[in-house]
């Protein structure tokens, strides 16, 4: 008899943080989650101007003052907007403010691709499904949540706190965060900023296993690979084939993984971790931070496809296009090879690696100059920022209020394999910080895949961790 009390008491007191959220809370998160899981923001047919107005909506309804909620368009990019709105801080302040930020724009989704409509917001088995809820929608709900959950209540923080909600993180030509960068510094210039599209929490079987600060980022960078031949009648082949040729080389690409390399981040990222892998996984983690790396371990932990991608520069084709009739010889074959490059080293070091690689000089290796969509001969030479540590400022609120709600996790300060918008505040001068504490489990992350979803009550504790966060971060000391 004993048994079944103890276990609903303990249940009750580990749901216990999120239980705090009011009902109210509840629905206004959900609802504005929906809100803006329904209005398509991809860069084809979306519209992030409308999704920036909807929040605008909210934030002036609810009592922010016209002056400080702006909706910001791009000339000629009319669906392109983005949002940006200023929680006032106390008066006396001297502190800059601090910069929240998210996209609101999302990855392509096919409707025939999905089980339920990617443009619809589905609440099924535990869930929310739709284009946007792992990323990066979630995180938008839950700030303008917060916002107005502290309008609401006449909170007012130690600084100004920005949130910024921007168009073209996923791709497109007119990144919200590069333009607000350029066009309206004022508006969003800030001591540090917290983004919302990297971080996270990591649960496992629902535990959480751990809180991850992204720190550091890799830089992205796509080639274009180009391989010409004058053609001919396909009823007589001729052996420099351009797709052969073209295949050929990618084959070689993929049997020619970039070297290994630690940085302070992902040395202390896979100290930590061992903690919670199995005794095989652990023991090899622990052999690759030695010195000389044990070459065996490191060859088993790449094999995961996450870890191999925190140890290694990778480059990987994802585009395809040759030929132009069915009955003729290709007279060009391209491909896209897309590159994620580790902190330290530059596109353009990438570039004549990938020429070492493909090992054909027939195969020309062109950087596509993502803001102009050019191929350039040349990529930049300027290499990903080094890795600096979070700041004790950013850690200590952010390792209180996580302890509470995912007690003995543990900060795990990270590296973003993607790349975030967080490298153009960097490169700006505002040391950026992931910090998209929503829980995931381990192996259910389909950010850009079919079925994105993220569990309902991972969204609801993470209204209430950005509002404790927050709050402890601007607590007036
Ligand atoms: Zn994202």
């Amino acid at each position: 008899m004993h048994w079944p009390w103890l276990l609903t008491a303990t249940l009750l007191l580990s749901a216990g943080a999120s239980a705090q959220l009011s009902d109210a809370t509840k629905q206004l998160a959900r609802d504005i989650f929906r809100e803006l899981i329904q209005i398509n923001t991809t860069d084809s047919m979306g519209d992030n101007t409308a999704a920036a107005r909807a929040v605008e909506k909210r934030l002036l309804t609810a009592g922010f003052a016209r002056e400080d909620v702006k909706v910001l368009v791009p000339e000629g990019r009319p669906t392109k907007g983005n949002l940006v709105v200023r929680l006032h801080g106390a008066e006396e302040s001297q502190l800059k403010p601090i910069l929240l930020l998210g996209h609101l724009d999302v990855v392509e989704a096919k409707r025939e691709d999905w089980t339920t409509n990617p443009f619809e917001f589905v609440e099924k088995g535990g869930y929310f499904y739709g284009r946007g809820t792992e990323d990066m929608k979630d995180f938008d709900a839950v700030m303008i949540t917060t916002f107005l959950r502290f309008k609401q209540e006449g909170y007012t923080p130690s600084r100004d706190l920005i949130l910024a909600l921007t168009s073209d993180e996923e791709g497109g030509t007119a990144n919200g965060v590069d333009w607000l960068l350029k066009n309206h510094r004022a508006l969003v210039d800030a001591a540090f900023v917290l983004n919302g599209d990297a971080g996270g929490v990591t649960t496992d079987n629902g535990k959480a296993i751990d809180v991850g600060v992204a720190a550091t980022e890799k830089l992205y960078a796509d080639f274009q690979l180009t391989v010409t031949n004058p053609g001919g009648h396909s009823s007589r082949p001729t052996p420099d084939n351009a797709i052969y040729r073209l295949a050929e080389a990618l084959g070689r690409l993929a049997d020619s993984p970039f070297p290994f390399e630690l940085n302070p981040i992902t040395r202390v990222y896979f100290g930590k971790i061992a903690a919670h892998e199995s005794p095989r996984n652990a023991a090899d983690m622990k052999a690759i931070l030695l010195n000389p790396p044990h070459a065996e371990a490191i060859r088993r932990i790449s094999s995961d496809p996450r870890y191999n991608s925190l140890l290694h520069t990778t480059c990987v084709a994802t585009r395809l296009n040759a030929g132009h009739a069915n009955n003729a010889l290709p007279q060009t074959a391209q491909a896209v090879v897309n590159c994620r490059i580790l902190p330290g080293h530059s596109p353009e070091e990438i570039r004549q690696s990938l020429v070492k690689k493909l090992a054909d000089p027939k195969v020309t290796v062109g950087y596509v100059d993502g803001a102009t969509n050019t191929v350039l001969d040349h990529a930049p030479d300027k290499p990903g920022l080094a890795p600096s540590a979070p700041t004790p400022e950013v850690l200590k609120p952010l390792e209180q209020v996580a302890d509470s709600l995912w007690p003995g996790a543990g900060i795990v300060p990270d590296m973003e394999t993607g790349a975030s918008d967080s490298k153009y505040t960097m490169a700006a001068g505002m040391p950026s910080f992931g910090v998209g504490e929503i829980a995931i489990e381990r192996n259910d992350h389909r950010l850009h895949g079919k079925d994105e979803r993220i569990r309902v009550d991972s969204f609801y504790q993470a209204v209430d961790f950005f509002d404790r966060y927050l709050r402890a971060l601007t607590s007036v000391h």
